[in-house]
Formats: C-alpha cells, structure tokens, sequence
C-alpha cells in the first residue's frame, strides 16, 4: 500500500482520493480552500486534507489534479516539498504542454488522462467508481523512467480502468476529435436552439427534449472553465478538428439544401457504420 498525495479535491482528484483509499493506500488531499479539504475529510475522500503542501514530504506518489492551467505552477509550488523518488502524474485533458513543461522540473513525472468525468466539478461531485471501465492514458516520453508506466499501470488497475499508452502530441490529436470538438459542437448547439426559436417555441422545444438532446448537449452544458482550458491548451489539434467538422457540415448542408437524398442517405449510412468503433 502506497501514501499518496491528490493536489486538488474536485471532481477528479477527489474521485480517485474516495477510489484509491478504499483499496487500502493512504490519501494525503491538498485543496485550496479549507472549506474543501473539510469536505474531503468528511465525505472519506482522504485521510489527511489541509492546504499545506510541506505535508506532501513523504508521499510516493502525488496526483496533480487541479485545473490544467495550475497543474504546472502547483508542480512549482510542491517541487520543494517532495522527496527526489516520488512519483508526479497528472490528470489534465491535455498532454503535450504540461508532459514537455513537467518532465525538466521533475525526471519522475508521468503525464497521466483519465478519459471519465461528469457535468459537475468541485468535491461534491466526486464519486467511487468513476473510472471503472473507462480509459486512463499514460503517456511516458523516450526518457520517462519505465518504472513509472509499471507503479501507475498497478494503480490503474485497482481502479479498473482500461490503461493506454501513447505519446503526448498523439493523445492531443486523438481528444481534439473525440474530446474537445464535442465540448464545442455542444455548445454551440446549445446557443442555437436558443438563437434560432422564438420564446414560444423555445418554451415548446424544451418541454418536448429528451433522451437525444439530453445525450448530444451533455458536454456542452458541463464545467466552462474546462472547456476554455482545453481550447486554449489544445488550440491548434482543435482548430484542426473544427475546420474538418466544418466541411462535413458544409456537405450534409449542401445535400439537405439540394434535397439529394441519395446522398445524404449514403453518409448517414457510412457514419452509422463508421460509429460502432468510437463507443464499443
Ligand atoms: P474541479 O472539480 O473544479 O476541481 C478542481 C480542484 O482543484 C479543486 O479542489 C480546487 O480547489 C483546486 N483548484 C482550483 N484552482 C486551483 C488553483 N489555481 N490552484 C490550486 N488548486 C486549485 O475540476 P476537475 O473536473 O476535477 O478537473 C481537474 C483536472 O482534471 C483538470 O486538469 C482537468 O483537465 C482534468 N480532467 C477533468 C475531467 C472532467 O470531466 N471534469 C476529466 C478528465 C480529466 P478548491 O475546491 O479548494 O477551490
């Protein structure tokens, strides 16, 4: 059993402190606020919470789970504080920024990516078995110490989730697609039904959604600060996958406006055959 610290008792870090500490390891949480570390303590998210991270000197592992833009200034902050052999990983939705930041400041840093979350955030939102099932990216560099991918594989494991391995720059392409893209094709749904109706059909539309707008506007209706963070950090994969979702956009308009049936009856037969892979 490992003493393991979580920077940050959100959604995230709290979920693994609640998973982590029922399989035995002891959590050491640091939040900002007192308010959350009481939480944390009282929810059985950690053993110890408080803000001071000189708390943090014998802890094996530490799990950086703030939003990513205080991912490296808090590795910064910790660095002082940690024995040399601790493992560092974090959980940011975006790798390549933070692994080539993280690895100078400290040789025993893994980026890690737990591919799991939900709507909400803060420590209230944190839940057992989030990640059960789900995929956990690590993405260890040419000189990241292999014993690293083997402590976290262990790790991953007890939580049940499905470990992947992959380089940073690769997980930035592959979750500007599946990840990053949805967050904004969502949100901008989202504003247009709200643009395009007027407030007696608005007030109709929002009487009659159900199970299908519910699942294609999920991730546009979650966590802002989020959003913009992968948006900033990821911005060129993203824009990347916006200018290709644009021209199949431009198609299945032109297809609808030219009323080709034909046409768009093949698409949505490729893209339901096409479909199965991503959510199997
Ligand atoms: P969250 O629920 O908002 O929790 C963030 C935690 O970080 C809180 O404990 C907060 O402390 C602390 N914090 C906030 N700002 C801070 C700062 N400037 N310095 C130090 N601590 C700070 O966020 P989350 O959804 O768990 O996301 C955390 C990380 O997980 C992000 O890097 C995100 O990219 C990644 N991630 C998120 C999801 C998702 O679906 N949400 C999925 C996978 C990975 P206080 O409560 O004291 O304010």
């Amino acid at each position: 059993m490992s003493r393991i610290g979580i920077v940050g008792l959100g959604l995230i870090g709290g979920s693994l402190g609640l998973d982590l500490r029922a399989q035995g390891h002891e959590i050491l949480g640091i939040a900002r606020r007192r308010t959350t570390c009481d939480r944390a303590l009282e929810r059985g998210i950690a053993d110890w919470a408080g803000t001071e991270l000189n708390r943090l000197s014998n802890v094996e592992i530490l799990f950086l789970c703030t939003p990513i833009a205080a991912i490296l200034p808090t590795l910064e902050q910790v660095r002082p504080h940690l024995h040399p052999d601790t493992l560092v990983t974090d959980v940011a939705s975006v790798k390549a920024p933070i692994v080539t930041a993280a690895t100078p400041l400290w040789p025993y840093f893994l980026g890690g990516h737990p591919m799991a979350g939900t709507e909400q955030q803060g420590v209230e939102a944190a839940q057992t078995h989030l990640f059960q099932n789900a995929p956990y990216v690590l993405t260890p560099t040419a000189t990241t110490p292999p014993e690293l991918t083997i402590i976290l594989t262990s790790l991953i494991q007890q939580l049940q989730a499905q470990r992947y391995c992959c380089a940073p720059e690769a997980h930035d392409r592959a979750v500007a697609s599946i990840s990053h893209l949805p967050v904004i094709i969502s949100a901008s749904l989202i504003a247009s039904c709200q643009q395009s109706l007027d407030a007696e059909t608005q007030a109709l539309a929002q009487a009659l959604a159900s199970s299908g707008f519910r699942d294609t506007s999920r991730v546009g209706g979650g966590n802002p600060e989020l959003g913009v963070m992968m948006a900033r950090y990821n911005r060129a994969a993203l824009q990347a996958a916006l200018d290709s979702y644009r021209e199949s956009l431009a198609a299945l308009s032109d297809q609808i406006e030219q009323e080709d049936w034909d046409a768009l009856t093949a698409a949505l037969q490729q893209t339901q055959a096409a479909r199965p892979p991503f959510v199997e």
